[in-house]
């Protein structure tokens, strides 16, 4: 997709900070960073969401390589969050399917069963 920032990304037509990349994904610093440690991890191929008919193999390369970025990235040890929005009431805002990495801060936000 011509006019898809992630797809120029993933081509090297628009710069971004990649902080890993392979012939499958590529990872690099969100522009507009929510928390210490945020990193994006996008497939080269355009899919629109996870729902897409994504091969599984490449939602499972996505996820390793999340892990492998949070490591990397020294958030490991102290946890961090894999997020991937979804449509409209996601609030997903780029149509690209993309994992964000979020770490290196307490989430604002506790997901799941109250305490
Ligand atoms: P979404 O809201 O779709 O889950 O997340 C999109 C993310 O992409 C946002 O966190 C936003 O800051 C980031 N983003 C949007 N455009 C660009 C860009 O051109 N470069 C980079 N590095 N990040 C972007
Ligand atoms: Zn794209």
């Amino acid at each position: 997709m011509s006019d898809c920032i992630f797809c120029q990304i993933a081509k090297g037509e628009v710069p971004a900070r990649v902080v890993y990349e392979d012939d499958e994904v590529v990872a690099f610093e969100d522009i507009n960073p929510q928390v210490p440690v945020h990193v994006l991890v996008i497939p080269r191929q355009h899919y629109n969401d996870i729902g897409d008919d994504v091969p599984e193999a490449l939602l499972g390369h996505l996820l390793a390589v999340a892990a492998r970025v949070a490591q990397e990235k020294g958030v490991a040890e102290t946890g961090y969050r894999l997020l991937t929005n979804i449509g409209e009431d996601g609030r997903q805002t780029v149509g690209h399917l993309h994992m964000h990495v979020l770490g290196g801060a307490k989430m604002p936000i506790r997901m799941g069963p109250a305490d």
